[in-house]
């Protein structure tokens, strides 16, 4: 028996009657993190990882019907054991176990398989079908150690600082912010950040995560010299705006696994592009497709086809779901 089967509402589960991630409002939702294509509006009830309640009633509103979980608490729920275990891609991520008569079934959810300190590192979890995320599902996304991206960002800020020109660093407001901000050397400058940034950082920092020191640009006057020395944490849509244009001429950089390809970072117009990135690259899918020990696959969220292809060819019975662009995809789309 399918434990998860498609729905035009999103990932169903038969015998428990819920829907993980649905796009559409139902009835009962287990949503596996807080960024806005998993976690919708409007269902009537939500159950999630412990850590990811703070995000959760900070964007969907404070009074959603929300029952929570820690990491590997069991509940049963028509005769389905549903457990959340860590997915590493940001704070409260989560993936869906469930088990029914002995068949387990395992829903990623997105996912990172190198533990970046700001949230549960990922979990490999034995499962007989795998629902894997394949956001950078192709063979041309390796990612570097992150070490040497931050050492990569902070030169850049470093000599900006030196030159008297700001850093612009333009990231995803929720999970990448937070993970620049805990890596940097947070010693060579003043730190900004942008109002759709530090709310969230206030969520980390309240869930025990060490966030430096942020300012808001309004504690500076425009002529304050230490403005050139700022690294300031924006999210894509301020670009161009006059939030952005009070720091006066500035080094501008965009933060994203989409940076490996060259034309990204030219249609978006920065200077710089850093390769960094919330979701695993192609040799983590395979590493975690294999931890599973699944012998089904179920490829959802991203290049599809081709990893069904590869994995077909290693003797795994896969196959695609076909679900709703995710945050990173969309954004490539209105990018251009
Ligand atoms: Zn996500
Ligand atoms: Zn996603």
């Amino acid at each position: 028996m399918d434990l998860v089967i498609a729905r035009p509402e999103g990932l169903y589960c038969p015998p428990g009657d819920f829907y993980i991630d649905p796009w559409r409002p139902v009835e009962r939702s287990v949503i596996t993190h807080a960024h806005g294509d998993h976690a919708r509006w409007g269902n009537q009830h939500y159950l999630a990882s412990a850590p990811s309640e703070g995000i959760l009633r900070s964007r969907l509103g404070q009074d959603i019907n929300l029952q929570t979980l820690g990491y590997g608490e069991v509940i049963d729920h028509h005769g389905v054991k549903i457990s959340l275990h860590p997915a590493g891609h940001v704070l409260g991520s989560a993936q869906v176990r469930l088990e029914y008569q002995g068949e387990v079934w395992v829903a990623s959810g997105d996912y990172k398989v190198e533990p970046d300190g700001t949230c549960d590192a990922f979990e490999p979890i034995r499962c007989h079908t795998f629902i894997t995320e394949s956001t950078f599902g192709l063979p041309i996304y390796t990612w570097q150690p992150q070490t040497e991206i931050f050492e990569q960002i902070n030169t850049w800020w470093r000599q900006n600082a030196a030159e008297d020109r700001a850093s612009v660093l333009y990231c995803y407001a929720f999970g990448k912010a937070q993970r620049i901000l805990h890596g940097i050397d947070a010693s060579i400058g003043p730190i900004l950040t942008h109002g759709a940034v530090e709310p969230l950082n206030r969520v980390y920092r309240e869930g025990g995560v060490y966030i430096p020191e942020t300012h808001y640009a309004g504690d500076f006057k425009k002529s304050d010299p230490l403005l050139r020395k700022a690294l300031i944490i924006a999210p894509p849509s301020a670009g161009g705006s006059t939030w952005i244009r009070r720091f006066g001429e500035h080094s501008d950089a965009f933060a994203s696994g989409w940076m490996m390809l060259r034309g990204t970072r030219r249609r978006r117009g920065v200077d710089r592009g850093f390769v960094l990135s919330d979701h695993a690259d192609w040799p983590g899918l395979l590493w975690a497709i294999e931890q599973t020990g699944a012998e089904r696959v179920m490829v959802t969220h991203g290049s599809v086809s081709v990893l069904v292809r590869y994995l077909r060819e290693q003797g795994l019975d896969a196959q695609g779901f076909t679900t709703e662009y995710g945050e990173e995809e969309a954004e490539t789309e209105n990018s251009s």
